[in-house]
């Protein structure tokens, strides 16, 4: 028994029909169990004014009231008591709305004439401890984010000393250091580079998913941008003998944007294609314009990803199950913070990829960009 099944349910009842708001509370004096107390009232304005002045432990809601219909009732009390559990009323011939509801977020319905009272009771118990349970899991969540943002803001400052340090030694190496050790110092060197890279990244991640993340949008040339950024790539893509082909248009886009965000987004697609696409191989940027929209596509030819995976991999932390996954280094979060850039200038990131058949992903931004300044 968890602990809300020890004290008394406050329950609001919102149901214009007094013979069925009756026989409710009837059903809840008699079932067996813990006592409820009921409340009802026969309009939805009613029902978020009695809200306003204190809470209840859960909602019984009808969808047809005097004063709303169908699933807009529910949609306007969740928009004011986004917390409190519903359980939505309805009648046999709405039962495709009270569904449509429970998909919006209530936390299960009931069909008029068909319930009893175990099933009554059984059901806003259950709402109460998932709701509970759902707000339990946002919280741990929320501890889980500010965590991983103050360790990785903590870990900047001893990285830093560890590459200044090194820098300093490497700078004055004593002439006849032994090659061994000479290669340790250099291997220090990157691994300080990769944790910092790593560590930015988590940083960067738990901004965003903060909503602490203002862009700076300015008027950019996003073809520009992309030449930069294939640059950037291309010493990396030398070491694995790849090629890079640039299908740009002739003129520049402009675009109102930050230029320095939409960039690390599409540095993190071409840095996936160039580690997972095919030795020797090539990497295909493109960029055009369409339909008010301007979609940079990034392609390889590697071993592409498996249709399950493809929903996945803009997950936080999650890297594909794939045999060129576990040959490749990563921390996961590549994706995922090129997909929240790129929906914080209001654009669009997908991929369209066969496995054993390369992987093309785009990124489609506003050519108009909605973004505002920050
Ligand atoms: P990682 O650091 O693992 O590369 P990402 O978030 O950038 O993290 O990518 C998530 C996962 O998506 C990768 O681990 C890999 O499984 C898959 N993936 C991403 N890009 C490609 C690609 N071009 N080809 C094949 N798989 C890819």
């Amino acid at each position: 028994m968890s602990p809300a099944d020890c004290h008394p349910l406050a329950i609001l009842v919102i149901e214009d029909n007094a013979g069925d708001a009756r026989l409710i509370r009837e059903m809840l004096r008699d079932a067996a169990g813990p006592p409820c107390r009921v409340e009802s009232v026969s309009r939805l304005a009613a029902g978020l004014q009695r809200l306003a002045e204190g809470p209840v432990d859960a909602v019984l809601l009808d969808l047809s009231l005097p004063d709303s219909q169908g699933l807009e009732t529910f949609s306007r009390l969740q928009a004011r008591e986004p917390h409190i559990p519903v359980v939505v009323l309805s009648g046999l011939d709405d039962e495709t709305v009270a569904v449509r509801a429970v998909q919006e977020g209530a936390q299960d319905y009931l069909v008029k004439g068909r319930v009893d009272a175990h099933l009554l009771r059984r059901s806003l118990r259950y709402a109460v401890e998932r709701q509970r349970m759902a707000e339990e899991r946002a919280e741990l969540e929320r501890q889980k984010d500010e965590f991983l943002g103050s360790v990785s803001h903590d870990l900047r400052t001893p990285l830093a000393a560890i590459k200044a340090s090194i820098g300093v030694v490497l700078a004055h190496e004593p002439p006849g250091m032994a090659a061994g050790l000479h290669r340790m110092l250099a291997n220090i060197d990157l691994a300080a580079d990769q944790m910092a890279r790593l560590v930015d990244d988590l940083l960067e991640l738990t901004r965003l998913k903060a909503g602490r993340v203002r862009l700076r949008v300015a008027e950019c040339d996003l073809r520009a941008l992309a030449e930069q950024a294939a640059r950037a790539i291309e010493p990396l893509a030398e070491e694995r003998s790849q090629s890079l082909e640039l299908l740009l248009p002739a003129e520049p886009v402009l675009a109102a944007a930050d230029a320095e965000r939409v960039e690390r987004a599409l540095l993190n697609l071409l840095g996936n294609a160039q580690k997972y696409g095919r030795t020797g191989g090539t990497i295909r940027l493109s960029l055009h314009s369409s339909d008010g929209e301007v979609i940079f596509s990034v392609a390889d030819d590697g071993p592409g990803i498996p249709e399950p995976e493809q929903g996945r991999i803009f997950d936080r932390f999650y890297r594909a199950e794939t045999e060129a996954t576990r040959k490749t280094q990563g921390s996961g979060l590549g994706l995922p913070i090129a997909r929240a850039l790129v929906e914080l200038h209001g654009g669009r990131i997908w991929v369209e990829s066969r496995s054993g058949a390369g992987a093309t992903f785009k990124i489609a931004l506003p050519a108009v960009a909605s973004a505002t300044p920050g």
